[in-house]
């Protein structure tokens, strides 16, 4: 299949290229030292990871402890009543801890040991990828430090509590603002000095390369899986596919097992409160092209060129730029990006709590909402959704703020 000149056939061969480019976007905008770093990851990536003894360790890993595959779920109730189109979702709530997260920590852990690293390095803000991180590192009794804002961690209390059962230290940073950018530069320079011994894993398809290709390939189970599944369940492909995008992993996972088939493809970013710069964080919809956190991207930027703020009511989701795979796609027009609201995503929520009993997070409630408008307006077909995660963690959140609608 060929799109605006791209032969998806042979996609996953070119892009990223040899220095992590997909297009103009990518790239490792990074120090002398640190480059060094990642051409370490980067060799090794090559030689452990397409091993045939890393390949059966880490499905081994996936049937036996995440419990992979996770189901696909046809919601009956809810496509009833909207109209004719089936909708159905990508269970990775059902993935242990709750959400996609851990199949990219469980492969980036599992290299950290084939490398033969002591310690693996994070920095989150939600607290989401430091609990993956952290259960991951106890599966192969790793070392883990996860930095974190001191705003952060006042606010997410039950994740820090997680992390630390778990046998994680978690680092607290109090320079500038004390939230998810200060961590990532606290988690970096933690990373320079020590990566002899350590080895840093980031929580979505961003960063420096080979981090995007690295990320995609091992969240890209979920695409496969799912594309099988869906064909397996109902004889046929999906007519679209819908992911939420925050950094871009579980959309990226997904993804990559449609690109290449007709199959159309849609990422959802949060409008949050509306369409003025800092009440959103959509930002392929509304950003341009910069470099952050040591890639080149599509961002949302301020007045001086540095990340703008952003808001989400998913905090998985309020980053100001997304993986520089998306700012590709989005250019070349293969994936369509579109946003929804917080309100609306809210009542996706609520909507599939009640429709289906599946709770989902807010983060995933916003394709959920995508999905619920796009089989609105076709006719018939199918809808596949990634569900990224479960909505456990948002319960108190939504309680307090919204109430039982
Ligand atoms: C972290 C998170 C996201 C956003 O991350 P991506 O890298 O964009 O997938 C989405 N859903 C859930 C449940 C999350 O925890």
């Amino acid at each position: 299949m060929e799109f605006n000149g791209v032969n998806f056939d042979t996609y996953f061969k070119n892009y990223p290229n040899a220095e992590g480019y997909y297009g103009r976007y990518g790239g490792a905008y990074i120090s002398e030292e640190l480059k060094q770093a990642m051409e370490e990851i980067n060799e090794a990536y090559f030689t452990i990871c397409k091993s045939r003894k890393f390949i059966s360790e880490l499905r081994k890993i996936r049937k036996e402890f995440q419990g992979r595959p996770t189901p696909i779920s046809h919601l009956e109730r809810l496509s009833t009543k909207i109209g004719n189109v089936q909708l159905y979702v990508k269970r990775e709530d059902l993935n242990h801890t709750g959400a996609h997260k851990l199949n990219h920590c469980m492969g980036e852990a599992l290299l950290a040991k084939y490398m033969g690293k002591k310690k693996v390095i994070a920095e989150t803000g939600a607290g989401q990828h430091g609990v993956a991180l952290a259960t991951a590192a106890a599966y192969f009794g790793l070392e883990c430090d996860i930095y974190m804002g001191s705003v952060d961690i006042k606010k997410q209390a039950p994740n820090v509590a997680r992390m630390k059962i778990l046998g994680a230290n978690v680092i607290e940073v109090t320079e500038g603002l004390a939230t998810l950018k200060e961590a990532v530069d606290a988690a970096f320079a933690a990373y320079s000095r020590e990566y002899k011994d350590a080895i840093y894993c980031i929580g979505s398809v961003v960063g420096p390369h080979p981090f995007p290709m690295m990320v995609r390939d091992f969240q890209s189970v979920v695409g496969i899986e799912a594309r099988e599944q869906f064909v397996e369940m109902t004889g046929e492909l999906p007519d679209a596919v819908v992911a939420c995008v925050g950094g871009g992993s579980n959309a990226m996972g997904m993804f990559s097992g449609f690109l290449n088939y007709p199959v159309d493809i849609y990422g959802i970013e949060p409008l949050g409160r509306g369409t003025a710069l800092g009440d959103h964080a959509a930002s392929l919809q509304y950003g341009e092209e910069g470099i952050m956190h040591g890639f080149n991207s599509i961002m949302l930027k301020d007045e001086n060129g540095d990340p703008a703020p952003v808001y989400s009511v998913a905090s998985g989701l309020d980053y100001p730029s997304s993986g520089p795979e998306h700012a590709f796609l989005h250019d070349l027009g293969r994936v369509k990006y579109d946003v929804v609201n917080d309100e609306e995503t809210i009542d996706a929520f609520f909507e599939l709590s009640r429709m289906e009993g599946i709770i989902p997070a807010i983060e995933s409630s916003h394709a959920v909402a995508y999905g619920i408008k796009l089989a609105k307006q076709m006719k018939k077909g199918s809808i596949l959704i990634c569900l990224s995660g479960r909505g456990d963690k948002d319960m108190d959140y939504i309680i307090e703020n919204y109430g039982i609608r």
